[in-house]
């Protein structure tokens, strides 16, 4: 957790309120801090991302705006710099502000050219940390990420290649990608044959274990359980979705995917049946 007392603040402080930057966790509003819960709870604007669960979001105040300027499919519903002027602007008209946003604000969540805005415009901030999709993910199939015996390092990528205005290179797996990392690959996209290919040729081997899920914590959670060599045949997952590879998800990948034969029905059959296959 940070703080940080702008040297500007004397000159706004009359009425500016400090910003709260808030971890949503990723979904079920039991692992909310209590400390997001008491910010959420009090707060007169709400500021959210298109992920924030709508049970995190109804424990806001009746009273609350609650604003969702997230991103859908990788569309902004505003800019960044206006995300920024309003939250800046409603701090200094002295509203309880509250920049909510989904697992960790600081992992994969634009949080620090916010912070940067916020520091320009001589504006008090907090940073409240929430639990990020990756740990969720891991704790919810039941496995550590790291395990002393396989996996002596946990590497948090973004699987997504194109922001909003440019082009982003691709992961460089070939540093990434080792025998003993526990991968966690934000933002997958639905087809992940191409990350799968890039992380084999990197050296993995077909058997290193793959599990995708889906809309982690919540009610409609879905899992994937496979090996990086059968990803490619894995159905398609519904968003938010996260993909964890490594030895330490041996114990997931253990589970068979028979209950994901009742559970999921957007899936082509015939993919499905491959994958399940040994
Ligand atoms: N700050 C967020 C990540 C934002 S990037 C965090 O710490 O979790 C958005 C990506 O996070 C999604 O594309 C997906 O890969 C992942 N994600 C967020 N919530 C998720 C959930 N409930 N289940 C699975 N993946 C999730």
């Amino acid at each position: 957790m940070r703080r940080k007392e702008p040297e500007t603040e004397s000159m706004s402080a009359a009425t500016t309120t400090r910003v709260h930057l808030v971890g949503a966790g990723p979904g079920d509003p039991e692992l909310l801090t209590l400390k997001s819960h008491a910010l959420i709870r009090s707060a007169d604007l709400i500021l959210h991302d298109d992920l924030v669960s709508a049970p995190v979001l109804a424990l806001a105040a009746p009273q609350a705006l609650l604003v969702n300027i997230g991103k859908r499919c990788g569309v902004k519903k505003i800019s960044q710099p206006e995300i920024n002027r309003f939250m800046i602007s409603s701090a200094r008209r002295g509203l309880k502000v509250v920049r909510l946003k989904s697992g960790d604000p600081g992992v994969f969540g634009r949080l620090a050219e916010e912070l940067d805005a916020l520091e320009a415009a001589g504006v008090p901030y907090e940073v409240v940390p929430g639990i990020t999709a990756g740990a969720a993910a891991a704790a919810s199939l039941g496995v550590s990420l790291t395990d002393r015996r396989s996996s002596s390092r946990i590497v948090f990528v973004s699987g997504h290649h194109a922001s909003e205005n440019e082009r982003r290179e691709k992961p460089d797996w070939k540093s990434l990608a080792a025998e003993d990392a526990a991968l966690v690959v934000y933002m997958p996209g639905r087809d992940v044959t191409a990350i799968a290919r890039d992380i084999l040729n990197a050296g993995l081997s077909f058997d290193t274990p793959a599990v995708i899920v889906s809309h982690a914590t919540t009610p409609d959670q879905r899992v994937w359980r496979t090996t990086l060599g059968e990803l490619p045949n894995s159905p398609l997952m519904d968003a938010p979705s996260i993909l964890l590879i490594g030895r330490s998800l041996e114990r997931a990948a253990r589970h068979r995917n028979a209950q994901i034969l009742a559970l999921v029905d957007t899936v082509n059959r015939t993919d499905l049946q491959r994958s399940v296959s040994p």
